[in-house]
């Protein structure tokens, strides 16, 4: 177990390119490593990824080990557990992070299992204690409390982090890192599972952790129609549409548009939040927001604690005199 150190976080791909989230756990990683004096590794698995190793550096890893080959093109779970593993008993890291996306939920557990460690889930926090330990923090109990993990007996400490959570650093584009090219063998034999056709999904789905402004309607909208308005809104400033749970359990909109702790983690640049009460699980999802706009009738409405403006009044008259007047600047900005 002393033998075991550094951070590695695994740097997600699809299609040649970076999830989001691995910028984000990779920021996290730099904070944790600065802390405990070790450095940051992304592992990159694909074929013909390295070009992405640049990126990599640059938002905060020393070294990217890079396991290129044709078979990891698309992700399978034998596949990349067996590249996962290969790496791990090979480099020996302390802590070992993913991103809890689909791939990141399959693949963990998988490789937990191979190495003999632990894993903790859905993590909305990180820390390292005054022994040099991961603390994993996430909710528990329905999101009553939160709990604070450590893994103190196997290695590498494992966990998934929720996207949206962490904090992408900046692009440092005089970062300097070191690339390490490591080989697995890997049997076509071995994977279970053969992709024979990949189809996208048709259905229209809402981007909420990558939105740059989220205008949000809660059970103040009272009825499913009030949703119309929020989305004009949200079109015209471009953003999309996010929802309370009140909201997606009333039935109005789907729940791929939930924020909150059992909803999505957001961090636009502006969040506007139409007839929400500001209930704990709901600023769970969306108070890492630049800018937080609130509307609600109610003047002790709690949203109105986190929000940085709030305008008290009947949604259904403050939005569409928002909607006026933010045509009226985009007509004059464009005769001028
Ligand atoms: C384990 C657990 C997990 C949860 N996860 C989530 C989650 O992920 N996301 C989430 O959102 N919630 C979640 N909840 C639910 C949460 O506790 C609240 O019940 C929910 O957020 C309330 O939604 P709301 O603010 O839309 O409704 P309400 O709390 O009913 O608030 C409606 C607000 O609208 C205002 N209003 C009414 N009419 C108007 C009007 N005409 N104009 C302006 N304002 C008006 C009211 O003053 C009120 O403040 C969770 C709860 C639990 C127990």
């Amino acid at each position: 177990m002393e033998d075991n150190k550094d951070i590695w976080v695994f740097a997600e791909q699809r299609n040649g390119k970076i999830m989001n989230v691995a910028y984000e756990i990779l920021g996290a990683a730099r904070r944790l490593a600065d802390k405990k004096g070790c450095k940051v590794y992304a592992a990159l698995l694909g074929d013909g990824v390295e070009r992405l190793s640049d990126s990599l550096i640059q938002h905060g890893a020393d070294k990217v080990c890079i396991v290129d080959n044709p078979l990891l093109k698309n992700y399978t779970t034998s596949a990349y557990t067996d590249a996962i593993e290969a790496v791990i008993k090979n480099f020996k890291p302390e802590i070992f992070l993913y991103g809890a996306t689909t791939i990141g939920r399959d693949l963990a557990p998988r490789v937990a299992s191979r190495v003999h460690t632990g894993l903790t889930a859905d993590c909305t926090g990180l820390d390292i204690d005054e022994d040099g330990l991961l603390l994993q923090i996430r909710p528990a109990f329905g999101g009553n409390l939160m709990a604070t993990i450590k893994c103190p007996e196997k290695r590498p400490q494992m966990a998934t982090v929720r996207p949206g959570v962490m904090e992408k650093l900046p692009a440092d584009l005089a970062r300097k890192g070191d690339v390490i090219r490591y080989n697995v063998d890997l049997d076509e034999k071995n994977i279970r599972t053969k992709i024979l056709n990949i189809v996208r999904e048709a259905k229209h789905t809402v981007n909420l952790e990558e939105a740059k402004i989220i205008v949000s309607g809660g059970r103040g909208l009272k009825e499913p129609e009030g949703f119309k308005l929020i989305e004009e809104l949200a079109n015209l400033l471009g953003g999309v549409v996010g929802a309370s749970r009140a909201a997606v359990d009333s039935g109005w909109i789907s729940s791929d548009h939930q924020v909150g702790q059992t909803g999505k983690t957001v961090r636009p640049e502006l969040y506007i939040a139409c007839g929400i009460s500001g209930a704990i699980q709901h600023l769970a999802g969306m108070s890492g927001s630049r800018t937080i706009v609130a509307i609600n009738k109610d003047p002790n409405a709690p949203i109105f604690k986190v929000a940085d403006y709030g305008i008290v009044g009947d949604l259904y008259k403050v939005i569409p005199i928002l909607i006026d007047e933010i045509k009226n600047a985009k007509d004059a900005s464009s005769v001028s």
